[in-house]
């Protein structure tokens, strides 16, 4: 019986390359090309047994990969033949440069590997394939042949992967930023619970080799394969849809996820998500008083406030819009135009978050942060998205100076109600003084501008005041 060769024979290996020697001690090599180029090889810790020359015995095949400065990481494949209980290392097979070693194993004589790569036209930080070779070295020179190739997408992962995250959206405009990391090969997904109709987009911030898929089960919007990091569509069903993070990156790198649902076009019976809580009008001020108060949420929206303002003026008539902090960023010129025209500014947090579930900090730096952006122009009011108000919210905004208003009364436009029923409610609700809410942005709202005019028209011969609400 021959004496068996093992992992300490593979630690002091030596492997002819090119016509050079390079001798492993502890499974490592510094050698230095031609007395020019430093090249380091090491012996990874992934060997396959078996017998590779039909003699009987077992045999090895090595991982070992060679850092050279400026050239590559090539990664070889050492065929390790037991000679009598020597090791002797055959001919290395280079596999690849820059790749990720899978697998390597033996079988029927043939030394298996399974690898991941990419295209010749590929950056080298995204793998893309998966290649399958056999290396036959029966016959003194190693033979290489691949048998195989497969989209990296389409190799199933081992084992389980992480727990889903869940996304609930109300039926307002709202987005929720994920940030995450993810390792090469990893898929991370998040359930959207959005409904048919919904205007859909995912935004992905990531190295290239972070890829988004997003579909509901056969319904796929956007593959793997696709590789977008962008995805925007109305969605055709409701969910949960379900978008998930995909890394053919090779290594691990953080990302960051932006998804954005606007209301649905048409109200649906499945949109009977979270909606916020509309109470029926109740006047504030006696009936024959004559004060409006109008209200508008979520914008400034570079096309739906410019038409309100129009309209306003046309009534020589104020309100008081509530505004997203990062679009009040976005939009300076309309927040001036709107203080300019006699109407009053709000805080309606930085991103439409649901001040209910946000801790101490959280709530500091959205309701802060939109009042630094309004400045002066700011009034000490503040609306809670969704009118969603926790056990904390009043307290901790009057620590801001401001005090929580809510609504009593609203056309529900959000759902895009037509037109006409926007201004038959406005026209009965609007002269009991009650604070009524409507909607300048966070989705398409030409039929609350139309519902506006339409109520105003009609309600001109009144003699009502519209004023704003918070001063
Ligand atoms: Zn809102």
């Amino acid at each position: 019986m021959p004496e068996a060769i093992d992992w300490e024979d593979l630690e002091r290996l030596v492997i002819e390359l090119d016509g050079d020697s390079v001798r492993l001690e502890g499974g490592r090599a510094t050698f230095t090309y031609g007395g020019q180029s430093t090249s380091t090889f090491t012996l990874r810790n992934r060997a396959a047994q078996g017998d590779l020359d039909g003699d009987g015995d077992e045999d090895l095949a090595a991982h070992v990969v060679e850092r050279s400065a400026g050239t590559g990481v090539f990664h070889y494949v050492v065929p390790v033949i037991n000679e009598a209980g020597t090791a002797v290392a055959r001919a290395p097979v280079l596999v690849g440069d820059r790749i990720v070693m899978d697998s390597i194993w033996v079988q029927d004589g043939l030394i298996e590997v399974s690898l991941f790569d990419r295209g010749l036209d590929e950056p080298f930080t995204i793998i893309t394939t998966r290649t399958m070779l056999e290396i036959d070295v029966s016959g003194g020179t190693p033979v290489v042949a691949v048998t195989g190739t497969e989209p990296i997408e389409d190799v199933p992962l081992p084992g389980p992967g992480r727990p889903v995250i869940d996304i609930r959206f109300d039926p307002g405009a709202v987005s929720a930023v994920q940030s995450g990391s993810i390792d090469f090969r990893e898929r991370q997904t998040y359930t959207v619970q959005a409904s048919a109709g919904q205007p859909f987009t995912a935004t992905l911030d990531a190295s290239a080799g972070v890829w988004l898929d997003v579909r509901l089960n056969d319904l796929v919007v956007a593959p793997v394969s696709q590789r977008s990091q962008l995805v925007t569509t109305e969605l055709t069903a409701s969910g949960p849809w379900q978008a998930t993070v995909f890394s053919s990156h090779a290594g691990p790198v953080d990302y960051r996820l932006t998804i954005e649902v606007l209301p649905v076009v048409e109200a649906s019976p499945a949109t009977t998500t979270t909606a916020p809580t509309v109470r029926l009008p109740r006047p504030v001020a006696p009936a024959g008083d004559g004060v409006v108060y109008l209200t508008f949420d979520d914008g400034p929206h570079a096309e739906y406030t410019p038409q309100v303002l129009d309209i306003l003026a046309r009534h020589d008539a104020k309100a008081t819009f509530f505004v997203v902090g990062r679009l009040a960023q976005a939009y300076p010129d309309i927040i001036e135009r709107i203080a300019a025209e006699g109407h009053t500014l709000a805080n309606h947090t930085w991103n439409h978050e649901d001040l209910a579930t946000l801790t101490r900090p959280a709530f500091d730096e959205t309701v802060g942060r939109t009042e630094a952006i309004l400045g002066d122009l700011a009034t000490p009011c503040l609306r809670p998205p969704y009118g969603s108000i926790g056990a904390h919210t009043r307290e901790w905004a009057a620590g801001h100076g401001l005090s929580v208003l809510t609504w009593d009364g609203s056309p529900m436009d959000w759902l895009r109600p037509p037109a006409t029923e926007i201004a038959d409610y406005l026209v009965q609700w609007a002269p009991t003084g009650a604070v009524i809410l409507l909607h300048d942005g966070g989705g398409n709202r030409s039929n609350t501008v139309q519902g506006l005019d339409m109520a105003m028209e009609r309600l001109a011969d009144r003699g009502l005041r519209y004023e704003p609400i918070c001063r």
